[in-house]
């Protein structure tokens, strides 16, 4: 067997060089950091943000992930500490409201990067499924930065452990996923209690509908900025679609192409936390290097997961939409969607796994012909349209344009029909 269309071609890099991280005007203990990290040149949505955020403006953004959207607001905020606070009292000077824990994980371990050279910066993450005494005891020490899921949060300003009264800038990170949670609500309760003299930035894939009512809400004029970079088109990212027959025809195909990737790192992605347990199994028992990622698992077992990837322990992760998202493994180097996901925009999050910071990746969809309306719809939402390919020997049966296809009536036989014609003479 062999693989079809898989060769990648050499893209143009996504970064410019229209402008430098120094030209932003950032203190050089954070540019030193980022020297480090071999960050060149910003992000399309870092250079048009940061001057913005640095002006004092209140921001809605468009950025999906991928982008270095975190760095964008992360940067800006970490200037702003290079002040120190006027106002007494304990509390953050920043927060970071963000969806999903994995997401709140990510920033809090991209702030502590950005921020290694300042003096004595503290970032504390609170999210659920983490132990609540060692969230009270960091909650203690003094601290700049507060990364939050919005329900774990309010359970703490309810206690009374969390007070804002230092607060001077408040980001929404993913406010289109934060809504689609149900996280309306609590967001705006813990808007409510900040002062009215905060900064505020919203991040979102799209900034339409309910996300634009929320940020008009909650922010004072803000300027708009769309950041739609070759990168958020995912011109790095190799689109295949395989057709496929049946669940075993998929799980052939999962199989053989899962071979291709022993030298990377896979994301696969099914619709049920179930079927991602059950999946990691069959995985496991062909020989592959399997764990699974979904909202059942506790923070730890996430962690873990997430962290055995990172390290190598195995090279395959068999993960649910929500779980996934934030995920930045930069050697993940094929997102498989098993199943299909929902709509254009979760599709974005999935692929946007792979081709992390300018590197290339692939994304393959498994989709039955009847889910041809939902490609379709994929589609039309990225705008670029999504190569079919096939494997040797793996070719699914419905390929053929039905017009092409002359049709056949195979008659059954006799004893498998449901009901037996009526007698010859049944007249009389
Ligand atoms: P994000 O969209 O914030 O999830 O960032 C995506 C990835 O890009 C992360 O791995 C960042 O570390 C990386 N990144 C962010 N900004 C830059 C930059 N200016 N140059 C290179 N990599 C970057």
């Amino acid at each position: 067997m062999r693989v079809m269309e898989y060769t990648q071609s050499t893209v143009k890099s996504n970064k410019r060089k229209i402008m430098s991280f120094e030209q932003l005007a950032l203190h050089h203990k954070i540019l030193k950091a980022l020297e480090e990290l071999g960050y060149e040149t910003p992000t399309l949505v870092q250079e048009k943000v940061i001057p913005k955020v640095l002006k004092g403006h209140d921001i809605r953004a468009s950025a999906q992930t991928g982008t270095g959207k975190t760095a964008a607001f992360l940067l800006p905020a970490l200037e702003r500490l290079m002040t120190p606070s006027t106002k007494p009292g304990k509390g953050p000077r920043i927060l970071i409201l963000a969806p999903t824990r994995e997401l709140a994980m990510q920033i809090t371990s991209q702030a502590e990067k950005y921020g290694k050279y300042l003096n004595r910066l503290k970032v504390v993450c609170l999210m659920g499924g983490v132990p609540y005494p060692m969230q009270i005891r960091n909650l203690k020490q003094p601290y700049e930065i507060l990364v939050a899921t919005p329900g774990r949060l309010q359970d703490f300003i309810d206690r009374g452990t969390v007070k804002f009264s230092r607060l001077e800038m408040l980001v929404i990170d993913e406010a289109d996923r934060m809504l689609d949670m149900g996280f309306a609500e609590p967001v705006e309760k813990i808007v409510s209690i900040t002062p009215e003299t905060r900064q505020t930035l919203l991040f979102s894939a799209t900034l339409k509908g309910s996300v634009v009512q929320l940020s008009d809400r909650l922010m004072n004029k803000p300027m708009e900025i769309h950041a739609h970079a070759k990168k958020e088109k995912h011109e790095n990212i190799f689109q295949k679609l395989h057709f496929v027959d049946n669940l075993p025809h998929k799980n052939r195909l999962l199989d053989h192409v899962l071979k291709d990737v022993s030298e990377g790192h896979a994301i696969v992605f099914t619709s049920t936390k179930r079927h991602a347990d059950q999946l990691v199994g069959e995985l496991k028992e062909k020989g592959h290097r399997a764990a699974a990622l979904h909202g059942d698992m506790n923070q730890r077992q996430r962690t873990r997961a997430i962290n055995g990837l990172r390290k190598g322990a195995f090279n395959i992760l068999v993960a649910t939409d929500v779980a996934a998202r934030g995920i930045d493994v930069p050697s993940i180097t094929h997102v498989i969607n098993f199943d299909l996901p929902q709509n254009g925009e979760d599709y974005v999050h999935r692929i946007g796994r792979t081709g992390r910071a300018g590197a290339n990746g692939t994304a393959l969809s498994f989709a039955a012909k009847r889910e041809t309306s939902l490609v379709k719809q994929i589609e039309k939402y990225t705008g670029q349209t999504i190569a079919i390919t096939t494997v040797e020997g793996l070719e699914p049966r419905t390929t053929e344009a039905p017009s092409t296809k002359k049709k056949r009536f195979h008659p059954r036989p006799y004893s498998q029909k449901k009901f037996r014609p009526k007698p010859k003479f049944s007249r009389r």
